[in-house]
């Protein structure tokens, strides 16, 4: 099985090794259709895209879709701030962006105080100790991505539970609700088969992305195809093997505006 379309890539214009034209090239290798360039959101201080650069990124897209015929989608793997849902990409982004992924990361501006202590502190305290997070904090890291998903036309969420623990059922449902896509990460494993098999129950629709940080894992497919080897995966509910590019929440909110 491969991808059609991988919505998740990063360039050098994060902390990815490639270029915009090496992702395509790639990918075209690949027989694949298309890619989203999806680097690290604004509020990231160290490896965050800059809105400065925009222009510069919309014209390395339209040359490399030029060169190679893949299709390239221009976004951003935007950062969720906190408990409000807010994530770092603003309205006045909107126009120069074709699709919309959205995760949660360490070591970015957050919200609030009270954001730091829970994704920061609380959660990094979590992941050190082993000890199994509590109730509370997961009922929090949960709310944190509904409320990303109920604010924002986000296309898909990015890495579900990578260094953070929510309640993966609730976020699949809030997805399913609101026509947001969860991602199937072929980069790490962060869920485990139980937990996918709860997330497999729910009418959640699933994009597979590579979330490649160099060129030669754009498109990848090798942990993917190992969980449908130990999971029944609804490969009917996996949006992008197919030829079409498929129905993005983003760019059909765009059209309303
Ligand atoms: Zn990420
Ligand atoms: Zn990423």
């Amino acid at each position: 099985m491969q991808i059609t379309y991988d919505f998740h890539t990063h360039t050098k214009y994060s902390h990815g090794k490639g270029t915009i034209l090496d992702n395509a090239i790639a990918a075209n290798e690949k027989g694949m259709k298309g890619i989203a360039i999806t680097d690290h959101g604004f509020s990231h201080p160290a490896f965050g895209m800059k809105r400065k650069r925009l222009a510069q990124m919309r014209k390395d897209c339209v040359e490399a879709e030029k060169q190679t015929g893949v299709k390239i989608l221009l976004g951003t793997e935007s950062n969720i701030c906190g408990q409000s849902g807010k994530t770092d990409v603003l309205a006045t982004d909107y126009e120069n962006l074709d699709i919309f992924g959205a995760g949660i990361h360490r070591f970015v501006y957050y919200d609030t105080p009270y954001d730091y202590l829970r994704l920061l502190g609380d959660t990094i305290f979590f992941s050190i100790t082993k000890i199994k997070p509590s109730k509370s904090l997961i009922n929090y890291t949960t709310k944190v991505y509904v409320n990303a998903i109920k604010k924002n036309p986000i296309d898909f969420i990015s890495h579900l539970n990578f260094l953070v623990f929510c309640d993966v059922e609730t976020v699949a449902k809030a997805c399913a609700d609101y026509g947001t896509y969860l991602e199937i990460s072929t980069k790490k494993v962060h869920l485990s088969d139980e937990q996918w098999e709860k997330v497999f129950k729910t009418d959640v629709k699933f994009v597979i992305n590579s979330d490649a940080h160099s060129p030669s894992r754009v498109g990848d497919m090798k942990l993917f195809n190992e969980l449908n080897q130990r999971v029944d995966v609804p490969i009917d509910r996996i949006v992008n093997l197919g030829d079409e590019l498929p129905r993005l929440r983003f760019n059909e909110f765009k059209k309303t505006l």
